[in-house]
């Protein structure tokens, strides 16, 4: 489903929301560096990141960025699998989110992926892994990504890397890069590595306003207040606590951060004494 939009320039970059839901592990361990008292300041400030005193309510956000001449996705979601996975508010899906902003797969000619989670590569090949579902667009992967992928033991997201990553290759809609890609002028492709070694975000500027796809870089607005705070799908703790410091460092106070996971997909992430804290976008 849709989940707002906010303008960059002449870009109009769409939230679609591919799920929504209980994260299956509880909140202790998804995010074990918390202290266990730090938690109810929490929920009373991002009572929406919560389904309870101990469960995360995660979301699964794609990004549609929209210019009179481009088409591109930021992620696919979970796909399919969402269906399966119990405790699920919303499954209306990416597809469906796709169709309400008037897009069809077809006029996609990019598919960025952040990184290659199975819960952001999973609208790629919905049907026959022969077929991309974007079968026109150009599907850009990070090289360290699909190293580490391609030989993981981990069988959830080894299986879907197998499943909805690899075919792209031999269906010649595999772009694999190893740093930063200029898409169109404004908008760029940048290697923010730790949640996974090939972890990257999407900029897009015009004049002094900017929108920053952040995928994983930090998953619950609690992680915000310590950089080295990790989530449990962190790959390398201290490279993604370096790229949290230089990302948000960077930022200026009109940058609006596009996590993957937040409760609402468009916020500025503003210092509060030493922390930084999230502000959603009305
Ligand atoms: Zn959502
Ligand atoms: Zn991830």
């Amino acid at each position: 489903m849709l989940h707002g939009s906010v303008k960059v320039g002449d870009a109009e970059i769409f939230a679609l929301c591919d799920i929504a839901g209980n994260f299956p592990t509880g909140l202790r361990e998804a995010f074990p560096d918390v202290p266990e008292e730090e938690w109810p300041r929490f929920r009373d400030r991002y009572p929406d990141a919560f389904t309870d005193e101990t469960t995360w309510l995660v979301h699964d956000h794609c990004y549609l960025l929209r210019t009179p001449d481009r088409t591109i996705l930021v992620d696919t979601g979970i796909g399919p699998l969402g269906s399966s996975v119990p405790g699920i508010r919303r499954s209306k899906g990416l597809p469906a989110g796709l169709e309400e902003a008037g897009v069809k797969p077809e006029d996609v000619d990019t598919v960025v992926f952040t990184h290659l989670h199975f819960d952001h590569i999973g609208w790629n090949t919905p049907q026959d892994p022969t077929k991309p579902f974007f079968e026109k667009a150009m599907h850009v992967v990070h090289s360290a990504d699909w190293d580490v992928f391609s030989e993981l033991d981990d069988p959830l997201n080894r299986n879907a890397f197998e499943r909805n990553i690899r075919p792209l290759e031999p269906a010649g809609v595999l772009e694999l890069i190893g740093g930063p890609l200029e898409l169109l002028p404004g908008v760029s492709v940048v290697p923010a590595p730790g949640h996974t070694l090939g972890h990257m975000v999407v900029s897009v500027t015009s004049g002094d306003d900017q929108v920053l796809l952040s995928g994983d870089l930090v998953n619950h607005p609690a992680q915000l207040a310590e950089p080295t705070w990790r989530e449990i799908g962190d790959m390398d703790v201290g490279a993604t606590a370096d790229s949290r410091r230089r990302i948000f460092g960077e930022g200026g106070r009109r940058t609006v951060y596009a996590p993957a996971h937040f409760q609402e997909p468009f916020g500025h992430v503003e210092k509060e004494g030493a922390r930084y804290v999230w502000s959603p976008v009305a």
